[in-house]
């Protein structure tokens, strides 16, 4: 019997394929996702009482035939009568795909390509790869099988047929520019990436795999080792999420890891079970790995699945950006697949499931913070970079993790926020009743500058992650009364400026004229020249950057938009601290010799630059010079 497909204005064939050309491999998941359903719902159907028949085997085989150019999925489900293959191929799966085209029609080929991951198209999809696609059924019931035919026009054919197992089986019959279906690499891969976790078995070609003999032994009297060959499943029915956290144990979990990202050798720090079924439905499994400093989210991604589907893992909107740094799966027949990716963020149940596994994510953390607190500062290293992000993208997170951040010092001692500032609070608090946090983000090139914070019996901070010049702007606007301070952000007399004040030694105009003294051997646009009176001990000259100048600087560089690229464009600005009380300064004055005075300051300059890292090229090879010719 010939009809005709419900068609309301053209043939839609040619449209389907050329819409879908990039991603046409998805048709292979939709077919098998097919399989899979109709073999469910006969198990259901079965378990019901409802379907009488014997269940037998289940396993869904797909089948490449490179002499025919056929490439079969077939399953052993609950089939389709006749009137079955007319409703829902004929009329509800074609109207589906006809709304598919109308939807992306004259949409760019961009747009289409990340959206179509997104639509199942169902069964029509198979007529991205297939000239001719046939199918023969046979239903659960008593009815008889029937065969379809369709060659991409909106006739199809249906008969009866010779069927006598139950079930369907789909016959793709490749178009010349899809021939690449029929090599069983391509369809492994496939397989792996959309159905690796599907929840019915599903075969494919052969595997060899090693064997130990029972009869023959080596010349040791070791059993001999055989190459054997069996079928292939390709899927693991009951993927670790599904199961109960109870009766799974840490390598469990681990394993699974290395079965999701099989190219990964760092272990994880831990992982998170979630198991929710109201008011969404979501299960999966959450990895945190080693952060560090080389984040790279395009690596080893969060797989997102559709009742063990594989949907994407472009997981953006669905999970907070941060979020995107942990690895794992997260399956929930909840999120709306079909949509875009916009519409997916003002999604009321992906707003509810982004908000869930936050506070799981939170709650994790706390356990650990609480329960295991010696470990969590043993993966702080690793976990800190993820928990500043989260901190500075979303505030509940802050709200949260505010009471299991650590502070980590230059002796690798931590703190909560708490217990550091109850530290720091008698020494470190300035003469506006402000306490000053000091860090260092270099401690070897800093050295000079922590020295003289240690000697004032000050605490500093070790702050050298890639986002601390950030976090440091925010905490200084959550904790109260408080400024963080690079430890070479001043002179360590006004690093925590105090009450008493340190008499000069230098009489004004004395002041006057080494400042002048001073200010003819530097370059002015990069220094300023700044004349303080401090303790006798401290250097004579030190180069100091204004904290708040050099963090605009440096954030951005690391790109922030706005008045950020205003302060990324001004060049470097260093204080060149004059120490007026340091004898040596006095010195200068009294000697009569002019060239002996430039020599001695341009020789104290050059050594304060050469402390910070910044004496270079001919200045620093004139600096060595000048001092041989001291020496001598
Ligand atoms: P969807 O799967 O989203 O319903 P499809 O276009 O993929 O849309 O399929 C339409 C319908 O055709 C299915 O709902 C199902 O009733 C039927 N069908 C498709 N494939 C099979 C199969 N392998 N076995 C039994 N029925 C099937």
């Amino acid at each position: 019997m010939k009809g005709n497909i419900n068609v309301k204005t053209e043939n839609i064939f040619p449209i389907i394929k050329k819409f879908l050309y990039s991603d046409h491999e998805i048709f292979l998941r939709e077919i098998v996702s097919n399989a899979v359903d109709a073999t469910q719902k006969l198990k259901t159907l079965s378990s019901l009482g409802q379907s009488k028949g014997e269940l037998g085997g289940l396993t869904i085989d797909v089948i490449i035939d490179k002499d025919a150019k056929t490439l079969t999925v077939k399953d052993r489900g609950i089939g389709m009568s006749e009137e079955e293959v007319e409703k829902y191929i004929n009329q509800i799966a074609f109207s589906g795909a006809e709304e598919f085209v109308e939807k992306f029609k004259g949409k760019s080929e961009l747009e289409t390509n990340q959206l179509i991951g997104h639509f199942g198209l169902g069964f029509y999809s198979s007529f991205m790869v297939s000239k001719e696609v046939e199918f023969k059924t046979k239903s659960h019931t008593d009815a008889p099988a029937v065969r379809w035919w369709c060659d991409g026009n909106t006739e199809y054919t249906i008969d009866p047929t010779e069927k006598t197992d139950r079930g369907t089986e789909i016959i793709m019959h490749l178009s010349d520019d899809s021939l690449e279906f029929l090599e069983e690499n391509k369809i492994l891969e496939l397989l792996k990436k959309y159905c690796k976790f599907m929840p019915i078995p599903i075969r494919f070609g052969e595997e060899t795999f090693w064997e130990d003999s029972e009869t023959e032994k080596d010349k040791d009297g070791n059993p001999k080792r055989e190459q054997k060959t069996r079928q292939r499943i390709i899927n693991n029915t009951e993927p670790l999420w599904k199961r109960k956290p109870a009766e799974l144990t840490d390598e469990d979990y681990l394993n699974f890891y290395r079965e999701l990202y099989p190219m990964n050798f760092e272990e994880p720090l831990f992982h998170i079970h979630l198991n929710v079924d109201y008011p969404f439905n979501l299960t999966g499994i959450l990895y945190f790995p080693k952060v560090k400093k080389n984040i790279d989210p395009n690596r080893d991604k969060i797989q997102l699945y559709c009742n063990q589907v594989f949907v994407t893992d472009s997981v953006e909107g669905v999970v907070p950006d941060y979020m995107m740094l942990l690895r794992g799966v997260l399956d929930s027949p909840d999120i709306p697949l079909n949509v875009s990716r916009s519409y997916l963020q003002s999604d009321a149940n992906v707003k509810k499931i982004s908000s869930h596994i936050t506070k799981k994510v939170a709650d994790k953390l706390d356990e650990l913070y609480k329960n295991k607190r010696e470990d969590y500062e043993k993966k702080w290293d690793d976990l800190k970079v993820f928990i500043e992000y989260g901190m500075l993208s979303d505030e509940k997170f802050y709200e949260k993790a505010e009471k299991i951040f650590l502070f980590k010092n230059i002796n690798n001692e931590m703190f909560s926020i708490e217990d550091y500032r109850n530290k720091i609070e008698p020494l470190q608090t300035d003469k506006d009743k402000k306490v000053v946090y000091l860090y260092s983000n270099d401690v070897d090139g800093q050295y000079a500058y922590i020295q003289s914070a240690k000697d004032k019996g000050y605490d500093v901070l070790l702050m050298d992650g890639i986002l601390d010049n950030h976090f440091v702007n925010q905490l200084e606007q959550k904790l109260k009364d408080c400024r963080f301070a690079r430890i070479d952000s001043d002179v360590i007399d006004k690093l925590i400026p105090k009450d008493e004040v340190i008499p000069s030694k230098l009489s004004e105009k004395e002041i006057e004229s080494l400042k002048s003294l001073v200010e003819g051997q530097v370059d002015k646009v990069k220094f300023t020249v700044q004349m303080e009176s401090l303790s006798e001990s401290e250097a004579p000259l030190t180069i100091t950057q204004n904290e708040f100048m050099r963090r605009m600087k440096e954030m951005s560089e690391m790109g922030g938009g706005g008045m950020m690229s205003f302060y990324g464009d001004m060049p470097e600005s260093y204080n060149l601290v004059v120490n007026t009380n340091h004898p040596i300064m006095s010195e200068v004055l009294n000697n009569t010799d002019t060239d002996k005075q430039t020599q001695i300051i341009s020789q104290l300059k050059d050594l304060a630059l050469l402390s910070q890292g910044l004496l270079k090229g001919e200045a620093l090879n004139s600096f060595i010079q000048r001092s041989i010719g001291i020496i001598k």
